[in-house]
């Protein structure tokens, strides 16, 4: 019921704003500077309904819907065109964080079968021992995650890995620097060795810039991550920040995705919340040319492009 009138809260939302999103979509055509817009899921499946699950059809209206209304692209493509400063189409990126089993059911299927770009983060220590999340355990619904093979038959089939941490800890909590090796620097090198693949991505477990210590941050690209990405919801502009990408939650229902992808002007006018200070150290540019990063230099790093359009406060959206 609850959902069935955010549904239509959001729809007459967007008739409402119908001629101001026609106005920004003409601008980003014309500057080719359209954003990318990175979504990002946890579970779809079709038993045990919670906020962070969709079914299987449901998962497939989104497909269709991106497919209708803007271009697949990956990680790669959204930093690459971030650092290019130029976006000729609305990119949409397809991301799942900590590795549910029954996202294999159909969802990763139907995302190879399509050859859709999509990267799956990781929590390493449940996948090798089997372990329940403690967020599942706490709302009383323990849920499979994936085996060590099932993530080497993803990477195998074009799914791209990345890392969430060992154990799914809070990184805005001050651990210390041994913590932050195990959980950040140790998980990307097992991911590495499951897949033989580069790890090139790490999503911050829950997503909130209060979930993102400076050290941790710190530890990612010391760690050899090329970029992080959060979930507290955000577009990405070209020219915009390459190193720090934001995401929303692919919602239950195709409301909240729609009214996303036919540019919200409240989301447009979003400033950046999170604030951090790049290391001083050599991070690989995803592009070739593309600004070097030189040993004690920081790199300036750019807030999404403004609009002029008013901010809006955000709306808690946010991860597990
Ligand atoms: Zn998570």
């Amino acid at each position: 019921m609850m959902t069935a009138l955010r549904e239509h809260l959001l729809n007459t939302y967007e008739w409402l704003t119908s001629s101001t999103r026609r106005e920004i979509v003409q601008q980003f055509s014309k500057l080719k500077s359209w954003p990318a817009s990175v979504v990002f899921y946890h579970r779809v499946a079709e038993s045990v309904a919670n906020p962070w699950s969709i079914s299987n059809d449901n998962f497939v209206e989104h497909l269709d819907l991106i497919a209708e209304l803007a271009t697949f692209a990956s990680l790669d493509d959204t930093i690459r065109t971030q650092q290019e400063k130029s976006r000729e189409t609305h990119f949409v990126a397809i991301t799942f964080d900590d590795g549910y089993a029954e996202n294999l059911d159909r969802a990763i299927p139907e995302l190879i079968r399509r050859k859709i770009p999509c990267t799956y983060f990781v929590t390493t220590d449940h996948v090798e021992n089997q372990k329940f999340f403690e967020h599942d355990i706490a709302r009383k619904e323990p849920l499979c995650v994936n085996s060590i093979s099932e993530i080497r038959w993803m990477a195998n089939n074009g799914i791209q890995i990345g890392g969430h941490t060992a154990t799914h800890i809070d990184l805005g909590k001050p651990w210390t620097h041994e913590r932050l090796l195990i959980e950040i620097s140790d998980s990307r090198k097992k991911l590495q060795d499951w897949t033989g693949q580069e790890i090139a991505y790490f999503a911050f477990p829950y997503g909130f810039p209060k979930n993102m210590s400076q050290a941790a941050i710190d530890m990612v690209f010391e760690s050899g991550y090329r970029a992080f990405v959060s979930a507290y919801g955000g577009l990405n502009f070209p020219g915009g920040d390459a190193f720090h990408i934001s995401r929303f939650h692919g919602e239950c229902g195709t409301a909240s995705l729609h009214n996303w992808l036919t540019m919200d002007p409240r989301k447009i006018g979003r400033k950046c919340r999170l604030h951090y200070k790049m290391p001083t150290l050599d991070v690989k540019p995803i592009i070739e040319n593309s600004v070097e990063l030189k040993n004690n230099s920081k790199p300036t790093i750019l807030a999404p492009m403004q609009t002029g359009l008013n901010p809006i406060s955000i709306s808690s959206i946010g991860s597990i």
